[in-house]
């Protein structure tokens, strides 16, 4: 009986994401928007642990875990039905979900949970589920959970789920500034849609590419040509809906980042910094300026989900 293997549990780390590059284009019928993105994932991880259990349960520590639904409209829960189907066993499973990436922060927090929660279960209840069997439920759970089950460094196209790795050397050290309340990921869309569709530009059909400088920088570990190319369509869009994001913005400048960028919808902040030194001091002198919630000092690139032991 496979469930005897772990009385204690299986205990996945998962790791957010920031969005390098973030390029968005126009509405595909499915009303999702083209995306041509480049992920790193950066390790301000959760942890899901999964016991075996008569139901499927669910419950959630960590700041701001109270806005986190422990019931089927998680994704963690989602992930966890899928898997049961399609291996064909029931989903007995009590997952316990540790929260340190922020709620409704742009960086794919509950994607990060589904994706923990298939490599968890796929464990514990011993489905024999390849890495791309996985990888393919992932796809099907939400854009974002394909990217936090590879982790390190992937170029995301059609809706962010169809993944190719990008080679990358080195680490880099971000700042990442949390704010005190979250942004929803469709109403940044939508605010998305709502100023281009006013400016003379309109929306690009397709996604633009990355640029070829953010590749070269990454693969020569290159953190001060990184900054010089990080860009997030998303970002006016964010700054419209949160105006405050604008002086965390300006703040992360003045005291010394390389770059600063809303993560993927926002409203979280990422600074690339020049040394985990830099950032440390970074971090203490954003938190004196009482321009964000907190801030977490994290490297990239990180292993996407992962056991430990
Ligand atoms: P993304 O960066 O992928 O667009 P996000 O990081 O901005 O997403 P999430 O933290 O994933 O946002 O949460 C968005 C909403 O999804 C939350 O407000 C919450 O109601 C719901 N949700 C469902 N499952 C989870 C989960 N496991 N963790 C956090 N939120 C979840």
């Amino acid at each position: 009986m496979p469930l005897l293997h772990y009385p204690a549990g299986v205990r996945v780390r998962v790791p957010a994401k920031v969005n390098l590059h973030l390029g968005v284009g126009g509405v595909r019928p499915d009303g999702y928007h083209e995306l041509n993105t480049v992920f790193q994932a950066v390790d301000l991880v959760d942890e899901v642990i999964a016991y075996p259990a008569r139901h499927l349960e669910i419950s959630i520590s960590g700041p701001h875990a109270d806005e986190v639904p422990a019931d089927s409209r998680n994704l963690a829960w989602r992930a966890a039905s899928l898997l049961a189907e399609r291996a064909q066993v029931a989903p007995h499973v009590r997952l316990e979900i540790a929260k340190a990436i922020p709620v409704a922060g742009g960086m794919a927090g509950g994607s990060a949970d589904a994706a923990a929660t298939l490599v968890a279960c796929a464990e514990l209840w011993q489905t024999s589920s390849s890495r791309p069997e996985l990888a393919q439920l992932a796809a099907e759970l939400g854009s974002d959970v394909a990217f936090c089950l590879l982790g390190g460094t992937a170029l995301g196209t059609g809706r962010g789920e169809i993944l190719a790795p990008v080679l990358s050397t080195g680490t880099f050290w971000w700042v990442l500034a949390l704010a005190d309340y979250g942004l929803s990921t469709p109403a940044v869309y939508a605010e998305f849609d709502r100023l281009n569709q006013s400016s003379s530009k309109g929306i690009p059909q397709d996604a633009a590419g990355s640029p070829d400088a953010l590749f070269d920088a990454l693969r020569a570990g290159d953190t001060r040509g990184l900054a010089q190319t990080l860009n997030n369509d998303l970002q006016p869009a964010a700054v419209s809906l949160a105006p405050a994001l604008r002086r965390t913005l300006a703040a992360g400048g003045e005291l010394g980042a390389l770059a600063g960028i809303v993560s993927g919808s926002g409203p979280t902040c990422a600074f690339l910094t020049s040394s985990q030194r830099s950032a440390t001091r970074l971090a203490a002198a954003l938190t004196a300026e009482d321009v964000c919630r907190s801030t977490r000092v994290a490297s990239g690139p990180a292993s996407g989900a992962r056991i430990v032991r």
